[in-house]
């Protein structure tokens, strides 16, 4: 649902073509644990994740393939884990309680831990259960507050279980709770969006994410779209209610810290920020991605061949991309600028060798003329202007 897209893998150009530094990309030894958990119990109408229905699978079986896998990984660098999925909500409580304590017995030096969480599963004993199994960060995906939106989403809670939620959460001790919000849903306006703004920020959160509704062609919404039972959000009042939740949370005292996402200070989400730096991270079960730095793998999305692989004792990679240096060096000026730090020019020099402001010339000389792009303070970042339109501006650093 992000509204840019990461830079391509695959690019065909040669090192000597490009004229980059190739001999000095740093590995960080820091990384992050990606959990899929690959159940909800019905299916959204706009969703593209991968997921299934609980009750049509062994999810015992499942998280005993996964915890195989998770045993065989090397999670020294780990510091920061984020389970997520699907609705890991949606497990038995027993079963997920059992496989929180699989990945802190594995993970020593846990600094974030988040668990997502479907509004009307948050059982006060499944919270106080992960609460002391050591997961201190709650994401809650409320989407709205109008419950004829949340209706028209497919989605299985009201706004009402969202405040629930959220008061269950807070009674089991969580002091760092994320919301998750769409907008351009059909038939929503400025209005009813800013409705559900304001309610959420009387729950008080320490965390938002705001993203677009995204339609992705397969979708039942899509298609219910196409067939003329909805309208799509046009493109102006979609801007519009982005330029609105910006306005609105930052006057909330919310930080604007990354293209789609605000936080109260101090409360900026670790184990996304070591994604935006590019760094390693590992991922756990069906449809799963991992990163080295160098290689990119995804794991077997179907999950009776997943488990099939780990049952077997063979590996449940069903994909595997190198990644080249130069491909590194453009995802991570890409995901660098979507935060609101930008590129850190020293920082970027000392971990790819290479001068980003000399590299990325062209783009950064055409956008700073435009006004979407800004150098100060040895940063290169995207003004207020840009963020809108960001997609435009990172896809000229998405190759070189
Ligand atoms: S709960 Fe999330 S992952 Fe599951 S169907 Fe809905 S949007 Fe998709």
């Amino acid at each position: 649902m992000s509204r840019i897209k990461k830079a391509q893998a695959g690019n065909t150009a040669t090192l000597s073509q490009s004229g980059i530094n190739s001999m000095t990309i740093k590995e960080d030894n820091i990384s992050g644990l990606y959990v899929h958990i690959p159940f909800c119990t019905s299916k959204c109408a706009y969703c593209n994740f991968y997921s299934e229905p609980v009750s049509a699978h062994d999810t015992y079986r499942l998280l005993q393939a996964m915890r195989r896998e998770l045993s065989l990984a090397d999670t020294s660098a780990v510091r920061t884990v984020y389970i997520g999925g699907g609705s890991p909500s949606c497990l038995p409580a027993a079963q997920l309680a059992e496989f929180m304590k699989t990945i802190t017995d594995k993970c020593h030096d846990i600094t974030e831990f988040t668990v997502e969480c479907n509004p009307c599963q948050a059982a006060p004993r499944m919270l106080e259960n992960l609460r002391e199994l050591g997961v201190n960060r709650l994401s809650i995906g409320a989407q709205s507050f109008n419950d004829d939106e949340l209706n028209l989403l497919g989605r299985i809670h009201n706004s009402e279980s969202v405040r629930t939620a959220v008061y269950q959460a807070r009674q089991a001790g969580f002091e760092n709770i994320s919301l998750d919000l769409i907008f351009a849903i059909c038939g929503s306006t400025q209005a009813t969006w800013q409705a559900s703004l304001e309610q959420a920020i009387a729950l008080n959160p320490e965390h938002i994410s705001a993203y677009s509704l995204t339609l992705e062609a397969s979708t039942p919404l899509a298609q219910e779209i196409e067939q003329g039972k909805y309208t799509a959000v046009d493109e102006l009042t979609d801007r519009a209610m982005y330029e609105q939740a910006i306005e609105t949370l930052t006057k909330a005292g919310y930080e604007h810290y990354e293209i789609s996402n605000f936080a109260k200070s101090g409360f900026e989400c670790r184990h996304n920020m070591g994604c935006w730096q590019n760094r390693p991270y590992i991922g756990i079960g069906p449809s799963a991605s991992s990163s080295s730095g160098t290689r990119r793998t995804r794991n077997f999305s179907d999950i009776k061949t997943y488990i099939k692989a780990i049952e077997s004792d063979q590996s449940p990679i069903g994909e595997t991309v190198k990644i080249s240096d130069m491909d590194r060096i453009c995802e991570t000026a890409v995901l660098n600028l979507r935060t609101k730090n930008g590129i850190d020019v020293k920082k970027f020099k000392q971990v790819t060798g290479n001068d980003p402001c000399l590299l990325f010339a062209e783009p950064v000389r055409t956008h700073c003329e435009q006004g979407l792009l800004k150098i100060e303070n040895d940063r290169i970042y995207l003004t207020a202007k840009a963020l809108p339109i960001a997609d435009y501006v990172l896809c000229d650093f998405a190759a070189l």
